[in-house]
């Protein structure tokens, strides 16, 4: 039995519904899966129905973007107490950024000759957790670009020219909440991300556990976080960051996975949390 801990659903950027993803893991034969939309947990309880229903167990998480040295990181918090008060309050602020920042983003393709109606990329978002893809996939629809690829590059992209920022929670903030709504607290592919060094500093925050095992790494980048991992005493997690057949992505559900134990782990340290330890 394996698991795959890294699952978008449609209420942030995946494209399938939690309904959707659990039943796909269902058939490729995965028995657990962790949902970690992007400073979102609203498809936590529909998933959760549904993986009752179908035998599958959906663990309860949530993956953070924060900002730190210049660079985004994904802090991933896995067995959370989804309706923790602290935690919903710093999703609101968050969700009212994001919607803020589609403006923003608006605005400035305007300055560079490309109209977008902020409208349609809400109508895409499906007024949920509105972020970069879904201004690609307007980009798309409007025919300014080809793909999804291009829309980053051309215009997206962290150092691009229709990059706005957002409200968001500084990397050690994130695994302070996460920590704080009882769960365990991983840095998300931290291959994409290139900062190792912030890894102390995280630890000493409450940080984990380290997701070595991502459709990002290549061989040498998931062993050197298999190192990095041992020698800092972390726990090891993975998954396939799936976000959705339309995603533009092609990796299928449950094809990066971790075994059952390392699930075990991660709900052994969210006890010892509640314990007080
Ligand atoms: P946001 O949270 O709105 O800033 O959007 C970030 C999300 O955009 C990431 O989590 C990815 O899902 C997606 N993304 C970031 N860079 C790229 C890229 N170069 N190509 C495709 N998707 C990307
Ligand atoms: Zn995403
Ligand atoms: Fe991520
Ligand atoms: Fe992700």
């Amino acid at each position: 039995m394996s698991a795959d801990l890294h699952v978008h659903t449609s209420f942030s950027d995946g494209t399938c519904s939690p309904e959707e993803v659990v039943t796909l893991a269902k058939k490729n034969g995965i028995s657990k899966i962790a949902i970690t939309d992007h400073d979102v947990v609203d498809g936590i309880d529909p998933a959760r129905k549904k993986g009752e229903e179908l035998g599958v167990e959906v663990i309860p998480g949530i993956e953070f973007t924060t900002e730190a040295q210049d660079t985004e990181l994904h802090i991933l918090g896995y067995f959370i107490n989804h309706s923790d008060p602290k935690l919903l309050e710093a999703i609101g602020r968050m969700q009212k950024g994001r919607e803020k920042r589609i403006y923003k983003i608006c605005e400035k393709l305007k300055s560079l000759g490309v109209e977008l109606d902020p409208e349609k990329v809400f109508a895409i978002a499906g007024h949920r957790a509105a972020g970069r893809p879904h201004v690609a996939r307007a980009l798309i629809e409007a025919g300014y670009v080809r793909d999804m690829r291009e829309a980053f590059n051309r215009y997206l992209d962290f150092h691009g020219p229709a990059y706005v920022s957002h409200y968001k929670l500084s990397p050690e903030e994130a695994v302070k909440m996460v920590a704080a709504a009882g769960g365990v607290a991983v840095f998300g592919h931290p291959a994409v991300s290139n900062c190792d060094e912030i890894i102390p500093d995280l630890m000493v925050a409450g940080l984990r556990g380290i997701e070595a095992y991502y459709s990002g790494h290549d061989q040498g980048q998931t062993q050197h976080y298999l190192n990095l991992a041992k020698k800092y005493g972390l726990l090891v997690t993975g998954g396939t960051d799936y976000h959705g057949t339309r995603s533009g992505r092609e990796i299928d559900l449950g094809t990066i996975t971790v075994p059952d134990e390392a699930v075990e782990k991660l709900r052994a340290a969210s006890h010892e949390h509640l314990r007080g330890n």
